[in-house]
């Protein structure tokens, strides 16, 4: 498949917390450079704070100034017309925001919504918390029933994001997410999204060397929910420096495609795009 084809629908800006090492025009560049049909800025949007983090950096809730995130995009469309330039938003799902989380969706409009689990229990897997006092088996366990019990709530997003997130800073030998363990708990979000015709992200940066662990992709997660009905796969590369926008798309599409996917998706005003691949 042409690289022109494929969408990066994962992407962060200056405008989100951490963000700061990248911009909109310089990812852009990057899109149009290495030759994407173009990519989505989705921006994080996070009511909760986990004491974790407020001690460490961030104090306040994560969330991004939509009009000026937007106009910059705007910005960009005329400087890059040769790419899609899209405008969204990585909502972190969490309980107890759950009425922030819905206000901020109807107060706002974007191309795509990717929604997500960055912190759960009060905790932050990425300062480590959330693992204490858990095996691997429930720490991942947890986190996908979580997923799965926001989003089915929420209902109002396009994308269910990088389910194996919890797997990127975990601290046991058990590196990957396989569908063997969590069978129950798959076929009830492969299920949803293929019903729903939402999109499974393939969120690239979970597949890279994070402190010697490497995390893999299951197939059978992918063959799962194309047994279940589900077509729809969103790839995102998580970028937060304009170098890894795009990053492992070639190998990813290849993937897709021998387990006998037909398309690529991405979003333009909340509409579903099936690109053939
Ligand atoms: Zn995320």
């Amino acid at each position: 498949m042409a690289r022109r084809l494929i969408y990066d629908n994962h992407n962060h800006s200056q405008f989100s917390f951490d963000g700061s090492r990248t911009s909109v025009r310089e990812a852009a560049a990057q899109a149009e450079k290495t030759g994407l049909a173009g990519l989505c800025f989705t921006d994080h949007c996070d009511f909760f704070v986990p004491k974790e983090k407020a001690a460490h950096e961030n104090e306040r809730p994560e969330v991004f100034d939509v009009a000026s995130q937007q106009m910059e995009i705007d910005r960009c469309r005329e400087e890059f017309s040769q790419i899609g330039i899209f405008k969204g938003v990585e909502i972190g799902m969490y309980r107890d925001c759950r009425d922030n989380i819905r206000k901020f969706l109807t107060e706002h409009s974007f191309d795509q919504v990717i929604a997500s689990v960055h912190y759960l229990d009060g905790t932050d897997p990425f300062y480590g918390g959330y693992y204490q006092g858990r095996d691997w088996k429930q720490a991942y366990g947890h986190y996908l029933e979580t997923i799965y019990e926001e989003m089915t709530w929420l209902g109002d997003f396009d994308i269910m994001g990088h389910f194996d997130y919890v797997a990127r800073y975990a601290p046991y030998p058990q590196e990957s997410i396989f569908y063997k363990d969590f069978s129950d708990l798959f076929d009830l979000m492969l299920g949803y999204l293929a019903r729903e015709g939402k999109a499974l992200e393939i969120n690239t940066k979970s597949y890279q060397d994070y402190k010697g662990r490497t995390p893999e992709l299951d197939k059978n997660i992918l063959l799962r929910y194309k047994e279940l009905g589900g077509e729809v796969i969103s790839l995102g590369s998580d970028s937060h420096n304009p170098g890894r926008v795009g990053d492992k798309f070639g190998f990813y599409s290849e993937f897709i495609k021998s387990l006998g996917f037909k398309y690529l998706a991405h979003f333009e005003e909340r509409k579903l795009i099936q690109q053939s691949i």
